[in-house]
């Protein structure tokens, strides 16, 4: 005899957590909650899909797949069954009863952050089963998994509280029956056209299809009426799909709430056969900058379910791409591990990379606002690629974007091409500069000679930008040449002439000698230059040498590095430098020395290792009459 034991569990605190907050949000789009339900159903028959390519008795000879909605408005019940996987009573309390994803716990810690967004993030983070308790007020699951030899299914009940119920049954057919007790005011949901048009608006292309059953008022019977599609969008003709639907579909399959930037439809044949749908969304996900970030692409294989978020497919520097890819060649029971060494993996892969890529260049030349607010989100992102992806560089090298001096606010957004569309004629290299922030880039003593003969720089303030820059050579047959290193070129496009120590007095060639030997080893050289206007002295790195911004970026990784030694450059013409060079005291004198390459090495590096020592010493200097 079956036993008819009922079982009382309490929720774990992070579904009491969540569902406090079902419950008392004020969230205004609760139809959502059929949304989620259905996407369960649907996974779920994914799930029996995919297991029973190996395990066939799963199916118990019932093979027509399909979700039930109806409705019982005496008693005010909805009811939405499938016929898919089920569950086992330990699913039930593994799945319903906790929460395991790190994505609803990152949910909610979100929440407790923004507080004030709160409505917006329920629908982000498509909070999944429990949002039924939004318009509920006491939910049953009637169970069974599929292939079992008995009829033994689970019931699970609960009114969102505190705890729920679970008693053994007798379930003949398998899978999943939910009932929800609608609360008096959700009375809508008992309304066909109203789930209707949720249906369609949600999962009209899901692949199962979809039954609401119907009364037929003049032979009085009951009859099931298919209302969504079940056609994978994906598989059907690109000219017979509308903007709307694509987008509604990237909702579906994301749970962003916002629309797509843009997107990529391909069925491609030959060597691969593949279908592949990519977008590029508006909204950098929540965990873009996560190391474990779990967004990736959805795989079919044969239209058949295969895995969620399978990261093998693009490389990092991509992974804010979003949609599907549904694969003739992969066989059907790859798993993750397989899929990680395969050689059709690798060339899927190829083939995905080049679509993104010229996904967005189209939309950079299409439509540059939308290619701006691409930039703005995903910049960063994208600013990966040179490291990690050196056979795409120049089409990566061709997406970025900078600002410069002449752009004259921070923005980024100026490209590659344009920068040198706009070279001067005699400009062999693409000038850039590296700082901590927009306003030190922009305002650095190093640009001096470039303004004055507007000639443009790229101002870089980014952090990855040193290191992006490491791998970006030349664009367009143009090198980069860093201008806080030590450069020839742009003697050639300047008017300046060159130093010549001939025509320099013999007090200030004293005055060189004396810093040298005052400074030592502290500095590389010290010479004059021509390259500043405004400003007394500047450090520049040996060409062969580490920049600062570089040596920053490894001792924020924790690597020690060698001491970098700067050639230290002075602007003869500059009325301080002539002030100090006619200072007899030598101990004045060595004290002006040791500051000028302070003020260098502060305005080079935006810190000292004594500022202490530098203040008492300028102002040691300021009462000196
Ligand atoms: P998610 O779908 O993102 O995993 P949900 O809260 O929507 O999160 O569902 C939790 C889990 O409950 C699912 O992962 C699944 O294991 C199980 N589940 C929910 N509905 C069904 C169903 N109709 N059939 C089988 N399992 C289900
Ligand atoms: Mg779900």
């Amino acid at each position: 005899m079956h036993k008819q034991k009922k079982e009382i569990y309490n929720f774990q605190s992070e579904v009491k957590q969540l569902l406090h907050l079902m419950i008392h949000s004020l969230y205004s789009n609760k139809e959502i909650f059929l949304r989620e339900l259905i996407s369960n159903s649907s996974d779920a028959i994914d799930k029996l899909r995919f297991e029973s390519i190996s395990l066939p008795e799963l199916y118990e000879n019932d093979s027509d797949l399909k979700i039930q909605i109806s409705v019982n408005k005496a008693q005010n019940t909805l009811i939405i069954s499938d016929n898919g996987i089920g569950m086992s009573k330990k699913d039930t309390i593994e799945n319903l009863g906790t929460i395991a994803k790190s994505g609803t716990k990152a949910f909610l810690k979100s929440l407790e952050q923004q507080k004030n967004k709160k409505n917006e993030l329920i629908g982000e983070f498509g909070v999944g089963f429990y949002s039924v308790f939004m318009v509920s007020d006491h939910v049953s699951i009637r169970t069974r998994f599929a292939g079992t030899q008995s009829d033994e299914g689970v019931l699970w009940e609960s009114s969102g509280e505190g705890e729920y119920k679970i008693t053994n049954i007798i379930k003949k057919n398998r899978g999943t029956e939910i009932t929800l007790f609608l609360k008096k005011e959700e009375a809508e949901f008992l309304e066909t056209w109203r789930i209707k048009n949720i249906i369609n608006k949600y999962s009209d292309h899901i692949t199962v299809p979809v039954y609401m059953q119907n009364y037929d008022e003049k032979n009085k019977t009951y009859f099931w009426e298919k209302i969504n599609q079940a056609k994978a969008l994906w598989t059907l003709n690109k000219s017979s799909i509308t903007d709307e639907e694509y987008k509604t579909f990237y909702k579906n399959l994301t749970h962003d709430q916002h629309d797509p930037l843009v997107w990529s439809h391909n069925h491609v044949e030959g060597k691969q056969e593949y279908i592949s749908l990519l977008y590029v969304p508006q909204k950098a996900a929540w965990d873009i900058w996560n190391r474990d970030n779990k967004n990736g692409l959805k795989l079919y294989v044969k239209r058949v379910y295969i895995m969620d978020n399978s990261h093998e497919f693009l490389p990092n520097y991509l992974r804010f791409i979003r949609g599907l890819l549904d694969s003739n060649d992969l066989p059907l029971n790859i798993s993750r591990e397989i899929l990680q060494n395969n050689s059709i993996t690798e060339k899927l892969k190829k083939a995905l990379v080049k679509k993104s890529l010229n996904m967005l260049d189209r939309l950079s030349v299409n439509n540059v606002e939308k290619y701006q607010v691409f930039w703005n989100e995903f910049g960063l992102v994208l600013k990966e690629g040179p490291a990690e992806d050196h056979e795409n560089i120049e089409k990566i090298a061709n997406l970025l974007r900078f600002t410069s001096i002449k752009n004259n606010n921070s923005e980024q957004n100026i490209s590659l091409k344009k920068y040198v569309s706009n070279m001067h004629e005699k400009q062999e290299k693409i000038y850039y500069i590296t700082a901590d922030s927009y306003l030190s880039a922009k305002n650095s003593p190093h640009l001096e000679i470039f303004k004055k003969n507007n000639i443009d720089v790229l101002l870089l303030s980014d952090r990855i930008d040193e290191w992006m820059m490491n791998y970006l050579v030349e664009f367009q047959g143009k090198k980069f040449q860093s201008i806080s290193k030590e450069d020839i070129s742009i003697n050639k496009l300047t008017k300046e002439k060159k130093i010549n120590n001939n025509e320099i007095s013999q007090d200030m060639i004293n005055f060189l000698k004396k810093t040298k030997t005052i400074l030592g080893n502290k500095v590389k050289d010290v010479r004059f230059t021509n390259r500043l206007t405004e400003t007394p002295c500047v450090l520049l790195s040996d060409s062969s040498e580490m920049t600062t911004q570089m040596a920053k970026l490894f001792s924020a990784a924790g690597q020690s590095i060698p001491e970098l030694k700067y050639i230290f450059e002075i602007n003869p013409e500059h009325l301080l430098i002539k002030k100090i060079c006619f200072i007899n005291d030598e101990k004045i004198f060595n004290e002006w020395i040791t500051l000028l390459l302070d003020q260098a090495l502060l305005s080079e590096k935006g810190h000292l290792d004594n500022p202490h020592e530098f203040i008492s010493r300028m102002n040691k200097l300021l009462l000196k009459k």
